[in-house]
């Protein structure tokens, strides 16, 4: 049997290793000149904008909410297709997250719905680059503009992405960015937020760090009782040997995901993504089970297709129908396109080691598996 492929891996190379363990014998773990290093190499990549690294994205989208002054009483705007933590933040600052639909094939916020829920109480705008494809960022801007509303982009899954031309997070407002070992470039565990005013981004550093100001070397006062969310020198060491592997990595999964739609130039067996243009950093390559002309659950194809040792992923369920959100009166058939994917969604294996035959691998195995389970 061949060696099992799973849906995404991450990619360290040897040089970063060494220069991981040279970190580890410098005796300096925490935060420190590797950090500095990191967010200075992370700023020359977004054109000079100010970058903030935290210990997640998590962490980067809660503290620029917190700096927009957003919480108890605000309402911010986020798509109901996303990972749980782009609602979660808002929730967490004490705000309410105020779902609107995604389009089926591009799963990002459906910009024709977004003015419909802006509200009194809506403070900001929570985008989602759904797995790197970029949202039409003019269109969204020129709304919150028009509404004064603040942006804070979730960019977790699309650092390497551009919308024509230009690279997400090189502009806007507030733009987060992740390092999990499942997005295009890993530190472990880690986030970052790229932009802000002078003062922002000094507020960014009380946020991560106990809200501390040191003023001498036996001197400290707390202006504000801030969380601990600073990253490691551990961490940002490998973030500088993978960013430098950015492009290369970009670049490999484009032609990994131009594989699989000519596989599929003709009557897929399921249905593929929107491609987006050419600034897509194919994060996830996912697609939709055509789960009412099959003899087949989701569950069984998952199955089937690790019984051929491919591992598939599920890239959401509807954030809105989780209990936490229930809990705050969302239901079902309030957003029938997230619902949609939610049920029908598989994530396919897209990452930089795989191979153009490892992707006629994937098709050929699901091709096999749905082939004869229609109705
Ligand atoms: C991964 C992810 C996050 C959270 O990132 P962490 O670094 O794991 O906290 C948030 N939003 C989206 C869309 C993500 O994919």
């Amino acid at each position: 049997m061949k060696p099992m492929l799973p849906f995404t891996r991450p990619t360290i190379d040897e040089e970063t290793l060494q220069e991981v363990l040279e970190v580890l014998r410098s005796g300096w773990l925490a935060s420190g000149p590797k950090v500095k290093a990191f967010e200075a190499a992370l700023s020359d990549y977004f054109g000079g904008r100010p970058v903030r690294t935290q210990t997640s994205a998590t962490a980067s989208l809660e503290h620029a909410l917190l700096l927009c002054g957003i919480g108890a009483g605000d309402e911010v705007i986020v798509p109901a297709m996303s990972f749980v933590a782009t609602a979660n933040v808002v929730a967490r600052v004490g705000a309410r997250p105020v779902f609107v639909d995604v389009q089926l094939d591009s799963r990002n916020i459906d910009l024709d719905q977004v003015e419909a829920a802006i509200t009194p109480r809506t403070r900001a705008i929570l985008p989602v680059h759904f797995a790197g494809l970029p949202v039409d960022v003019d269109r969204l801007y020129a709304i919150a503009e028009r509404h004064r509303l603040r942006v804070i982009e979730d960019a977790a899954q699309a650092i390497g992405s551009s919308c024509r031309g230009r690279r997400i997070g090189s502009f806007g407002d507030l733009v987060c960015f992740s390092f999990h070992p499942n997005k295009n470039i890993t530190c472990i565990e880690g986030g970052a937020v790229v932009g802000g005013s002078p003062e922002e981004v000094r507020e960014l550093e009380l946020h991560r760090f106990h809200g501390q100001v040191k003023s001498g070397p036996d001197e400290v006062d707390t202006l504000f009782a801030g969380g601990k969310a600073n990253l490691s020198d551990v961490a940002a060491c490998i973030g500088l040997g993978q960013l430098k592997r950015l492009e290369e990595f970009t670049t490999r999964r484009r032609a990994l995901a131009a594989r699989y739609f000519e596989r599929w130039a003709q009557d897929p067996p399921l249905r593929l993504p929107a491609r987006g243009e050419e600034g897509h950093n194919w994060h996830m390559l996912t697609a939709l089970l055509p789960l009412e002309r099959l003899r087949l659950t989701r569950r069984q194809f998952i199955e089937a297709m690790a019984e051929r040792g491919i591992g598939v992923g599920v890239h959401y369920p509807a954030m809105h129908l989780f209990s936490a959100y229930r809990a705050m009166g969302y239901h079902e058939g309030q957003f029938p396109n997230a619902e949609r994917i939610g049920r029908e969604t598989v994530t396919l294996p897209l990452f930089p080691a795989m191979e153009l035959a490892d992707v006629d691998r994937v098709v050929e195995a699901v091709t096999d598996i749905l082939r004869g389970t229609t109705r």
